[in-house]
């Protein structure tokens, strides 16, 4: 229950915050998805000290102008309009015109329109730039339904047209238009609206995606603080995106039918409600949302399956770091957003990592109590890490510069090293060792003994230092971070071959094992997929591979004849006749890394083009369709990092 003056303070906050903004839109838009065409009234306030100049986007032009009630000029799609800057004014800007259609591939930059479903990211309205506040009426042919983000205060539907009326809840940087052939479907939870707003085909996974939110909502509102927000919705888009904006998320119709969505990335995407929209990304250090949101969704989701999986996560993040090209081992306070999976490796993943090694650094309790903080304090702000570093380091009562220090501003991985172990009956001595400049790092090292394990934390800020432990009972292995709780530098042999391997090389090529031209094209396309740029298709005349990475790819008959021909082992036997298609990696004799896709047809082959990309962290997948029902890792190797210790002959 809230008290009469807890929801009074909340109210005088929200006018605070709206007060704030240089700039309110009040907005009216007609827009016809089938023609791409717009017409908008916009009556702005430009509050003193705002903004004084405007744009639209292209394909919009500007039909009347009238500033405090006198008609204006600036160019067909904006610019300075001549005021003082120093008063507040009244805009009225009436617009119109096309927008493109939606393009057959690649994701949209600027607006784009179809009755299938239309994005307007921004410049659909005249834009000045910087926070602005808004209410925004559409208004769109039925049975096309349309939104903004904000909160619903009006919708009807009357003769041929629907039309909905969205409010800002705060100052926003953005505003993007949704519109599409929607079946919208509603259920209200603890009073906040939640909606999908599905095509016709995908309306029975309306259920699953409001349920699902419904639970992430109640979690994170309990983990970190009330939603900020009177609802989320979930929109289905023609383009393949998975986007997130204020209490909603826009996502494409194929990725929304991958069966892992709703328990992963739907959570990730909620979670931004409070990373990155709730809290904004000042960005002048870099971008900390997608590591920590990563952190408290993603990680957290594969953490409840339990210790192994969660292991197994942090394996996958530090082998894709091993793989990951120089050149792409950019520190995380340079991460501004993700353009290409590479970026994921460290701003999302490595910035996960941090996460996790900090909550081990000074305990679940402080972190979560830093986590509450720094939403208290930065609600409807936007944040730096130096702000989230306070927040942690008042939770745990002490500086916490240093570790924020080595693991944002540095790139790269502390490498470590066992050498000088001895064992004695109740004692084991070794020396752990890391390059030039040391980090500061607290080394978990176990030693298994006949009574069971032994785990000690090391702390190590020299590159070399002699540690001992004493036990109890006879030692007979000694490991260091056995569960790979540090970020660090893997040996080569502690990683086992995976897809993206050669995804990530930018020298790699594709040898195509098709024998007709339909499957050709398929391949090509799941090629470019996987690299996300056109292949390099090389020949393999009598199966010599080209020597260096290389991927495989084609018809299962084809892809076994071209590996025998090129000498090299087939199918794993632990894959052979499984699902409808099949991908793994491998190292060839030189160390040279491949990836084979082996499909059992055309169509085969096309299912997997779009999810394949999303297993390349792994060593091995098989699809049957569009469906992944098996992958993993092949076993690792044995790790330099763990030593059997000599077991004595009783005298
Ligand atoms: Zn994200």
């Amino acid at each position: 229950m809230i008290r009469a003056g807890a929801l009074l303070a909340l109210a005088l906050a929200a006018q605070a915050l709206a007060a704030d903004a240089p700039v309110h839109h009040v907005l009216t838009l007609r827009f016809e998805p089938a023609q791409r065409t717009l017409e908008g009234t916009d009556r702005v306030t430009l509050r003193a000290g705002g903004p004084g100049a405007f744009k639209l986007a292209p394909g919009l032009a500007i039909v009347r102008l009238v500033v405090d009630g006198k008609p204006a000029e600036v160019g067909a799609r904006g610019g300075r309009i001549a005021v003082d800057q120093g008063a507040s004014h009244e805009v009225v800007v009436e617009y119109r015109g096309d927008v493109v259609p939606v393009p057959e591939t690649a994701d949209a930059s600027g607006p784009v329109a179809g009755t299938d479903g239309s994005y307007l990211p921004d410049g659909w309205f005249p834009t000045f730039g910087g926070l602005f506040t808004y209410e925004v009426t559409i208004d769109v042919p039925d049975p096309q339904r349309a939104l903004t983000p904000g909160r619903l205060t009006s919708e009807t539907t009357d003769g041929a047209r629907y039309r909905a009326s969205f409010a800002s809840i705060a100052p926003v940087a953005e505003l993007p238009l949704f519109a599409g052939p929607y079946r919208v479907s509603e259920r209200i939870h603890r009073g906040w609206r939640l909606r999908t707003y599905f095509d016709a085909g995908a309306a029975d996974l309306s259920d699953t995606y409001l349920e699902r939110t419904a639970d992430y909502l109640d979690l994170y509102d309990g983990w970190i603080g009330a939603y900020p927000y009177p609802g989320f919705s979930i929109v289905s888009s023609p383009l393949p995106v998975g986007l997130a904006f204020p209490g909603m998320t826009y996502i494409g119709e194929q990725v929304l039918r991958l069966p892992f969505i709703p328990a992963t990335s739907l959570g990730h995407e909620v979670l931004h409600s409070w990373w990155g929209e709730g809290v904004r990304v000042d960005g002048r250090d870099g971008n900390w949302a997608e590591g920590l949101t990563t952190f408290m969704a993603d990680y957290t989701f594969t953490e409840r399956r339990g210790e192994d999986a969660a292991r197994d996560q942090r394996l996958a993040w530090l082998r894709e770091f091993a793989i990951l090209p120089p050149a792409e081992d950019r520190p995380l306070d340079s991460f501004r957003g993700r353009m290409h999976t590479a970026s994921q490796a460290t701003g999302y993943h490595k910035a996960a990592f941090v996460f996790e090694m900090l909550r081990d650094e000074i305990g679940p309790d402080a972190f979560a109590t830093g986590v509450r903080r720094f939403w208290q304090a930065h609600r409807f702000e936007a944040a730096t890490w130096k702000d989230l570093e306070a927040a942690f380091a008042s939770a745990a009562s002490r500086s916490l510069t240093p570790f924020f220090t080595q693991w944002l501003h540095r790139p790269g991985a502390p490498r470590l090293g066992l050498g000088d172990v001895a064992s004695e009956p109740a004692r084991v001595s070794f020396t752990l060792t890391q390059d030039e400049p040391p980090y500061v790092l607290g080394v978990p090292v176990t030693v298994e003994t006949a009574a069971g394990p032994v785990g000690r934390t090391m702390y190590l800020a020299e590159t070399a230092r002699t540690f001992a432990v004493d036990v109890t009972a006879e030692p007979r292995t000694l490991a260091v971070d056995p569960d790979l709780r540090l970020f660090r530098r893997l040996d080569p042999a502690e990683i086992p071959p995976i897809l993206r391997e050669v995804a990530f090389d930018p020298t790699a090529e594709t040898v195509l094992a098709v024998s007709d031209p339909a499957t050709g094209t398929a391949a090509r396309e799941l090629a470019a997929r996987l690299f996300e740029r056109p292949p390099t298709v090389a020949e393999a005349p009598d199966g010599a591979l080209p020597p260096r990475a290389v991927l495989v790819v084609g018809l299962t008959d084809d892809v076994a004849a071209l590996l025998t021909r090129a000498r090299l082992e087939g199918v794993p036997p632990a894959l052979a006749g499984k699902g409808t298609a099949r991908a793994w990696a491998a190292r060839r004799g030189d160390r040279a890394p491949i990836a084979v896709v082996a499909a059992d047809g055309a169509d085969a082959l096309r299912a997997i083009a779009r999810p394949l990309p999303h297993y390349g962290g792994e060593s091995f997948v098989v699809f049957r369709g569009a469906e992944a029902v098996e992958h993993g890792l092949w076993p690792p190797g044995a790790s330099p990092l763990r030593v059997s210790l000599p077991t004595r002959s009783p005298r």
